[in-house]
């Protein structure tokens, strides 16, 4: 099957990853007579299953089809969080005037240095994941080629056939692109080329206001693109707080993004070297034009061509391969993990059920995913990051919810460092400090999450993140602040007459 270039540009840093990744002499090993576990895909759930397995000492086989690291090395979180990074480095030195330093608006925007830098990182990164390591070091037998089922117990890969106990299905998910008319005729990147860009496209339209859309919106608008963003529902990121994503969109509008929210997609077309984008908005049709259209919207499992219905294997087209909670798949000698079987889709939920997958497949446990405490991050700036239950879904199962809400505006570190949009949620179960969900947006969010994360997964309360001294001055103090405030909300009106009566007494 001919897939095109694997990755472009051709420079030295994509040769390097290539080399690592999907390297151009490799010869696939000869198979075992059986292996315990088969792996089907090299995305983080694959490799993190083929490594987890092989540790313990078994016999593992690795297909992948492209390259080894999957979309999150390849044309996700990493190639994204590193142009994110130049976007901020960009507005920092805009806004170095501030700070009485001068930078000033007009800072000149290297755009092929920073997708330059990207390239270079990500190579470096790729070594974990290459091929040679996981052969030489991991004892993993890898083979790099399109992977199907040929029975309940074969998967076969070129001219090879890997008999299996146990086969974990972890082919992750790709772009979906929106069906409006015209747009394939017209063109259009997706985040599996985006990252392979070298010239800066001076007007960019993004469809879908999701995490992916938001993110790269602003990346491309601080790196200099005059971005329109397009999303139908009134306002972005759908799933979080609506006031959480107020103050993304302020940002969003602040680095120069044009958002049109409500909007319903037409149809595209050209003229011209334009690619045009026809919206409806309350009613008006308006035309967009721009030199390229990314599509950040919805994500397609990767099921076609694996011959599921041979093994046994039950799936869906939009949801993926059905698995369940222990991740067994209708097969119960197949397991699946990642983006091919869950609804969220994130690298640490590849990663965690890659660790489930292991345990049950090969060692007879009865992990669930119901037990997983999922948190996720937007990397927009400032970042929106989540975990638990939001305050409707508590109530929606009938659970009574004490929220309480500090805005960065209370704490010092974030006024010295000029980052106080933003505030830290917290919903506790009513009555007791029991953390259900919480919800941050912050600079740096993504970082302080971890704490609520922790005391969710090992059942620790507010109270004690009210115990804990947190070093002053930094923005995880706001954490602490919610527990501060909490302890507050357990001063009732009787309990302070209590300390009045006994501080009284003391005085007399
Ligand atoms: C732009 C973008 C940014 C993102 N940023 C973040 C982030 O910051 N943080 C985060 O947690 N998540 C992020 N994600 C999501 C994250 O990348 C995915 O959740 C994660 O990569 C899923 O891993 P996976 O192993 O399930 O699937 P994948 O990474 O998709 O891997 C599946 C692999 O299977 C291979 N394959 C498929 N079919 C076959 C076959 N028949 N034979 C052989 N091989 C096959 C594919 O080639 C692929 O390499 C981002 C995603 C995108 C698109």
């Amino acid at each position: 099957m001919d897939q095109g270039p694997l990755i472009l540009p051709r420079d030295e840093s994509n040769e390097r990853l290539v080399r690592n990744v999907h390297p151009s002499d490799w010869k696939n090993p000869k198979p075992a007579s059986r292996y315990n576990l088969v792996v089907l895909g090299a995305g983080t759930a694959g490799l993190v299953t083929a490594a987890g397995a092989a540790g313990l000492g078994a016999k593992v086989a690795l297909i992948e089809r492209n390259l080894l690291g999957g979309d999150c090395l390849n044309v996700g979180c990493v190639p994204s969080k590193g142009i994110i990074r130049s976007g901020r480095a960009a507005y920092d030195v805009k806004k170095a005037v501030e700070f009485g330093v001068n930078g000033g608006p007009d800072v000149s925007i290297d755009f092929g240095k920073a997708m330059e830098r990207m390239r270079r990182i990500r190579a470096g990164i790729s070594k974990h994941d290459s091929a040679w390591r996981f052969s030489n070091e991991l004892g993993v037998d890898v083979f790099l080629g399109e992977g199907r089922f040929i029975g309940r117990d074969v998967i076969e890969v070129g001219d090879e056939r890997l008999r299996f106990r146990k086969a974990a299905i972890c082919t992750g998910a790709r772009a979906a692109a929106p069906s409006i008319p015209g747009l394939e005729e017209t063109g259009y990147v997706t985040n599996e080329n985006v990252f392979w860009l070298t010239e800066l496209p001076k007007r960019l339209i993004v469809i879908g206001g999701g995490p992916v859309g938001c993110e790269l919106s602003q990346a491309f608008a601080r790196l200099g693109s005059r971005v329109t963003l397009l999303h139908a529902h009134g306002h972005i990121l759908p799933r979080e707080d609506a006031d959480a994503a107020e103050i993304i969109q302020k940002s969003l509008l602040r680095d120069g993004v044009n958002l049109l929210l409500g909007t319903k997609l037409v149809q595209a077309g050209r003229h011209g070297t334009d690619k045009i984008i026809t919206i409806e908005k309350l009613g008006k049709r308006e035309e967009i034009a721009a030199d390229e259209i990314l599509i950040g919207i919805g994500r397609a499992p990767n099921v076609e061509g694996l011959d599921l219905e041979t093994a046994g294997v039950e799936y869906d087209k939009r949801e993926g391969v059905k698995v369940n909670e222990r991740l067994q798949t209708s097969n119960p000698d197949v397991y699946a993990a990642g983006d091919i079987c869950f609804p969220y889709k994130f690298t640490h939920t590849a990663d965690a059920m890659a660790r489930i997958v292991i345990a049950n497949a090969l060692f007879m446990a009865r992990q669930k995913t119901s037990r997983l405490v999922i948190p996720w991050c937007t990397y927009t700036d400032p970042e929106v990051a989540h975990v638990g239950m939001y305050e409707k879904e508590a109530w929606d199962k009938g659970i009574d919810v004490l929220t309480l809400t500090l805005p960065l505006t209370d704490v010092d570190r974030a006024l010295l460092d000029g980052e106080t949009e933003g505030f830290a949620r917290v919903h506790l179960k009513k009555g007791s400090d029991r953390i259900l969900g919480a919800t941050i947006v912050a600079r740096h969010a993504g970082e302080m999450v971890s704490e609520l994360s922790l005391a969710i997964t090992t059942g620790q309360g507010l109270s004690a993140i009210g115990r804990t001294i947190h070093p002053y001055p930094t923005q995880a103090e706001v954490i602490k602040k919610l527990a501060d405030a909490y302890n507050r909300t357990r001063l009732t009106p009787f309990i302070q007459k209590v300390f009045a009566s006994w501080l009284k007494w003391q005085r007399r």
